[in-house]
């Protein structure tokens, strides 16, 4: 964990967030190739936030959740995550490199597990994760999904602590979250990222955010209401059964009735195909190149 900023060069930006920029980052002595997300600790708020992401960063040791190798703190007064480099981006910028078309069934079930497993090591550390979406599933070129981003997690103690506060975006907050007379008194706190990953594998499938139409870019009220009153939208007829069901589990709005990670891990969409293929469907989908978007005229 002795690590010294000069150590590191910078080599590109991997990525931005409302933390601040991701940049790819090269050891001098090793070479090793890292991540490195620099945190700004500008006000009391942010830093306390800080100090969480670090601690739960620190306690997580999962093949399923992106490894923090040091925290280096810069003459700034800021403060520098050594990550795992995840080689292949996110579950986002993957989906933005496909044309947004649709990932197959096979693929998404292979990811569905790897995410599982992931909330389920998370779950079992009292951890809930809070931000689950495709811009915090991260892809190596092994085909290995691991969880990132901590921000805005929380370290479940003693009571179920019904996690009021939030900042960051809230597109895929569950309905208790916003409403949680509505959609469970003392609701299960874990059931939030059942709900983040239905919407997740949803979107992968259409190609677009679920609750909304295609292109949207909408307001908090409007996500609010399409989020706790709006309907599921019509999945394609051609999608199968076990599909259809396993998102049915995870998008319950009333969270007692949410299907947990266990439940979910042996539901048959996930447990049903032999591991080996979806996990094959989801590497084949990482090594495609990239197609032109949706709509667009190609010539040939
Ligand atoms: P947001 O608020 O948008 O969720 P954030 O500031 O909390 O973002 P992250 O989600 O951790 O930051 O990272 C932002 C982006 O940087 C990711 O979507 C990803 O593209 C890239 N990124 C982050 N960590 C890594 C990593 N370990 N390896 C490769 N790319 C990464
Ligand atoms: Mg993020």
């Amino acid at each position: 964990d002795d690590h010294q900023l000069s150590d590191f060069e910078k080599i590109k930006v991997l990525g931005h967030g409302n933390g601040g920029t991701v940049y790819q980052v090269r050891h001098r002595y090793t070479g090793a190739i890292y991540a490195m997300k620099t945190l700004t600790a500008d006000d009391p708020v942010r830093r306390q936030q800080i100090s969480r992401e670090v601690d739960i960063l620190r306690r997580t040791d999962s093949p399923a959740v992106v490894r923090c190798h040091g925290v280096i703190p810069t003459p700034s007064g800021d403060i520098a995550l050594l990550l795992e480099h995840m080689d292949a981006g996110s579950l986002d910028s993957l989906l933005s490199a496909r044309g947004r078309s649709a990932v197959s069934e096979p693929a998404l079930a292979g990811m569905a597990r790897q995410v599982l497993l992931g909330l389920s090591y998370l779950h079992s550390q009292q951890i809930v994760h809070r931000d689950i979406k495709p811009g915090n599933l991260l892809v190596n070129s092994a085909g290995e999904i691991k969880i990132a981003d901590f921000g805005v997690s929380r370290i479940m103690r003693r009571s179920l602590d019904p996690c009021v506060s939030y900042v960051g975006t809230c597109a895929y907050m569950s309905p208790e979250r916003f409403d949680p007379d509505s959609y469970g008194v003392n609701y299960d706190a874990y059931a939030a990222d059942v709900w983040s990953l239905g919407l997740t594998v949803l979107e992968l499938h259409l190609g677009h955010f679920p609750l909304l139409p295609p292109g949207q870019r909408p307001d908090w009220a409007t996500l609010m209401c399409a989020i706790c009153f709006g309907e599921l939208p019509e999945l394609p007829e051609t999608v199968s059964g076990d599909f259809r069901d396993f998102i049915e589990r995870c998008l319950q709005k009333d969270s007692s009735k949410r299907w947990s990670v266990a439940q979910l891990l042996l539901h048959p969409f996930v447990d049903g195909l032999e591991q080996s293929e979806s996990d094959r469907a989801f590497c084949e989908l990482i090594s495609e190149p990239p197609s032109p978007p949706r709509g667009m005229l190609v010539e040939l």
